[in-house]
């Protein structure tokens, strides 16, 4: 994200917010944060809106507000960054890892039903699953697809498993705030309950860590949103439950504020950048493949190549940056040794992360720069 260029379209509007913040002195909870609120919840066209610390922390205060523990299993991708699988580990519950399509990188509904086939029925042989996966006590309870690089998964097939086996469905939309789905339904809203993150280069950032969690559950909103000031009851001296520091500064929901004024305009920039960078590429390499009818909001533009390496060094070369999201899907990571997942388990994730590669994606990359980035991708070709 070029957070300058953003800064300079934003102009003096944006200081003006801070400030009023700065003169106001309400730090903590003050109006930015409920005006905010009610806009994030416009926005995506749910009833509530609990904004918090991060992404990571909406993931952990919905899980906590589904009361997950010890003898809790949660079914989410290992084609994924770190929080979505560590927030379900936190609670002590099992991270139990269901594989992504090749194409949309997102949870594959067909395999989500094997898995918890699987597991309610003590079945290794059916699907891998982890350690731990025989003991009586442990209850499939609910499922995080994950909306990978800005596209939503497939809900409509997702939240019909999970509904068939009486599974919560909470949607990691951290990558994909702004996006819509094939029904026309924004991303965030796609599921009984979703976290977004404000983390500074996702789609909708601020200038420092911040997330929000949706719902349309009016009891879970007022749980999450005790949870989030120490499990607070009538007041702040009142703890009916075990809560968190969780709140979001208003400084950054006064940012957040002026950013949402042009977020739809950057929504736009990145859908014509994305079709710009597939026109000239689609020849060579994978290109995102984004379903009829939905909408990425483009938090990354990520392309698939036996020739990464190559590719990777050729851009290099030219001073130009990339990324892989990511290097060592989960179920190999040394934090999720205790799964006792192995390398085979997941083939596609473990194929995909030997091979993706995303490029630079951010509205403000000029029409030349695309050109002369995809030039350098095609250039490895011949
Ligand atoms: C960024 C991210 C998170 C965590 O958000 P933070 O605000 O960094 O805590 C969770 N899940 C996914 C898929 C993410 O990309």
């Amino acid at each position: 994200m070029d957070l300058q260029a953003q800064r300079r379209t934003l102009g003096d509007r944006l200081t003006r917010r801070i400030e009023a913040v700065l003169e106001h002195g309400g730090f903590i909870m003050g109006p930015e944060v409920a005006e905010l609120e009610n806009r994030l919840a416009d926005f995506v066209g749910v009833r509530h809106a609990v904004t918090c610390s991060s992404g990571t922390d909406a993931l952990l205060m919905a899980l906590m507000a589904f009361g997950i523990g010890i003898d809790d299993a949660v079914f989410t991708t290992p084609f994924t960054f770190i929080a979505t699988a560590e927030v379900i580990a936190l609670l002590g519950a099992t991270p139990v890892f269901v594989d992504v399509n090749s194409e949309t990188f997102n949870m594959d509904p067909a395999q989500l039903e094997r898995a918890v086939h699987a597991l309610k029925f003590k079945d290794v042989s059916a699907y891998p699953l982890p350690l731990g996966a025989k003991r009586k006590d442990l209850r499939p309870r609910g499922v995080i697809p994950v909306d990978l690089f800005g596209l939503a998964a497939d809900y409509e097939a997702l939240n019909r498993v999970a509904q068939d086996h009486g599974l919560f469905v909470l949607e990691d939309a951290a990558q994909s705030f702004g996006a819509v789905y094939q029904n026309g339904k924004k991303c965030c809203a796609l599921a009984e309950i979703a976290a977004t993150s404000f983390f500074p280069a996702k789609p909708l950032g601020c200038y420092g860590d911040g997330g929000a969690v949706f719902t349309d559950n009016d009891n879970v909103a007022e749980t999450i949103c005790s949870i989030r000031i120490h499990g607070k009851g009538a007041d702040k001296y009142d703890n009916v439950r075990i809560g968190l520091n969780g709140r979001l500064d208003t400084l950054q929901a006064a940012i957040l504020l002026e950013k949402l004024e042009i977020f739809p305009q950057e929504l736009e920039r990145r859908q014509e950048i994305a079709e710009r960078y597939t026109e000239r590429l689609k020849d060579v390499v994978q290109t995102p493949r984004i379903p009829e009818g939905y909408r990425s909001a483009w938090a990354q533009y990520t392309i698939v190549s036996d020739q990464r390496f190559e590719i990777q060094k050729a851009l290099q070369n030219r001073g130009i940056p990339s990324a892989v999201y990511y290097p060592k899907p989960l179920h190999l990571q040394g934090a999720f040794e205790f799964l006792g997942y192995k390398k085979g388990d997941f083939p596609v994730s473990e194929r995909l992360s030997e091979s993706v590669l995303s490029l630079p994606m951010h509205p403000y990359l000029q029409d030349d720069q695309v050109d002369s980035i995809s030039e350098t991708v095609c250039s490895v070709f011949h």
